[in-house]
């Protein structure tokens, strides 16, 4: 590592808790210090020692495009110079609703806010009130943000530091949250045979990317959306990551599933910070001022965030190829990755739908996250370290997804290959 960058996170680690303002960054689950970066362009990062890399983090997905997208820059610039908040209504505000209802699906009516984890909050606040009910069912490994609620069994973050639950989260409120393994339906039939009249909704990553990459298997999400019905309980797809990255449309085009309720962000926000939660006009109209189930925000709509964000959903839009064109690239890149370990002798099994994917050091097949966590730590990390060292940039942490860009080209997937059998050669025997 640089020394700029090992000053920087020495003194970051006096001032900020690890050093970090989000856990994983600090690559504790790698045994690497984080390299500091000074600029990012396209597929690219820059450290503030002058390394370059090639980046499938991506800002943990919003940069579809790449980084410093030119019509997102130009449009975020021009908007700043007529002031950056005005805590008001704004034309731009319109737009992206209309944009994201015309793009995803399911979603009649969306609220903004500034991120992830307040769109899911704000989500299942909404469930509770639409239906009068306290219990939530979520899945063991899917992420939904820190809300409290939802920091039950959630994935990558919580997993990469074995925290069992969080202090600080209630007991009384913990309780209401039912965690059950992913992909498995009979746990879900059983449990909402117990529950299901308390049942206020059932959150899930409909492609989980927090606990590595996952499949959804034939049938399940199907089945979520049958049993909700039948309990009249409702079904939130938590799109954050997969809305506008496994489709234009999320993971609802992709399996053709209509869920009550949307959450999204990352990509909405094309590296600003933006979440937006919609879903059915009926529920949504519960929300204040229309309804009273209350939810606001100072920032919420902010005209800088709306501009970088409309301007990355206004590219999706137009470039009707992108979707195709990231597949072949995920493709390219993936089949690679696969071949590479194969030659060190290594067994690996790679997830993807995509341009998301994930790499498990293990044999056995990964459908949920206890075949998640069979994963071989001290492989990945030695993984890691060999990619860092040669210039690629990946999450640090094994329980996390590669993005790939619409940036990265032919090029510098066959770097990212190369450099990946010199890795996987180090580990191999
Ligand atoms: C990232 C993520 C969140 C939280 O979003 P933040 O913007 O980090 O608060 C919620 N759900 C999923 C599926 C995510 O990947």
């Amino acid at each position: 590592m640089g020394e700029k960058s090992r000053e920087l996170f020495q003194k970051a680690k006096e001032l900020i808790p690890g050093g970090v303002n989000s856990p994983v960054r600090a690559g504790k689950a790698v045994g690497v210090n984080p390299p500091f970066i000074d600029r990012a362009e396209g597929c690219f990062l820059w450290d503030v020692d002058g390394n370059r890399y090639i980046d499938y983090v991506c800002s943990w997905g919003p940069m579809i495009l790449g980084h410093a997208f030119p019509e997102v820059i130009d449009a975020v610039r021009q908007v700043a110079l007529k002031g950056t908040s005005y805590g008001a209504p704004t034309g731009l505000e319109v737009e992206m609703a209309q944009a994201i209802i015309e793009m995803v699906p399911s979603v009649e009516m969306v609220r903004m806010v500034n991120s992830g984890t307040e769109a899911t909050m704000s989500a299942i606040r909404l469930a509770r009130g639409f239906t009068g009910r306290e219990k939530i069912i979520k899945f063991e490994g899917c992420y939904h943000g820190h809300a409290d609620s939802l920091l039950v069994s959630a994935g990558s973050g919580v997993a990469t530091f074995a925290i069992p639950g969080c202090p600080g989260v209630p007991a009384a409120l913990a309780e209401h949250t039912i965690s059950l393994g992913f992909n498995n339906l009979a746990e879900v039939r059983k449990a909402m045979e117990k529950w299901g009249s308390d049942v206020a909704a059932i959150i899930v990553e409909p492609v989980p990317g927090n606990m590595g990459v996952v499949v959804p298997e034939g049938g399940f999400l199907e089945g979520l959306r049958e049993i909700t019905l039948k309990y009249d309980s409702l079904l939130i797809f938590d799109e954050v990551i997969s809305g506008f990255r496994v489709s234009r449309g999320g993971a609802q085009e992709l399996y053709g599933i209509s869920p009550d309720l949307t959450c999204l962000g990352k990509i909405i926000g094309g590296g600003l910070p933006v979440g937006a939660y919609g879903g059915k006009k009926e529920i949504m109209l519960s929300m204040a001022p229309e309804g009273d189930v209350y939810q606001a925000g100072t920032l919420s709509g902010n005209p800088i965030a709306m501009a970088g964000g409309l301007a990355t959903m206004r590219q999706i839009q137009k470039n009707t190829n992108i979707y195709k064109q990231l597949e072949e690239k995920s493709q390219l890149l993936f089949s690679g990755l696969e071949r590479a370990a194969h030659k060190a002798g290594l067994s690996v099994v790679i997830n993807r739908v995509g341009s998301m994917g994930s790499i498990f050091f293990t044999e056995e097949e990964v459908k949920d996250f206890a075949s998640a966590k069979q994963s071989d730590c001290e492989k990945f990390k030695k993984f890691y370290s060999g990619m860092l060292e040669q210039g690629v940039y990946l999450a640090p942490s094994p329980f996390e997804a590669w993005f790939v860009s619409a940036a990265h080209d032919s090029e510098v997937i066959k770097m990212t290959i190369e450099c990946a059998e010199r890795s996987f050669a180090s580990l191999g025997s």
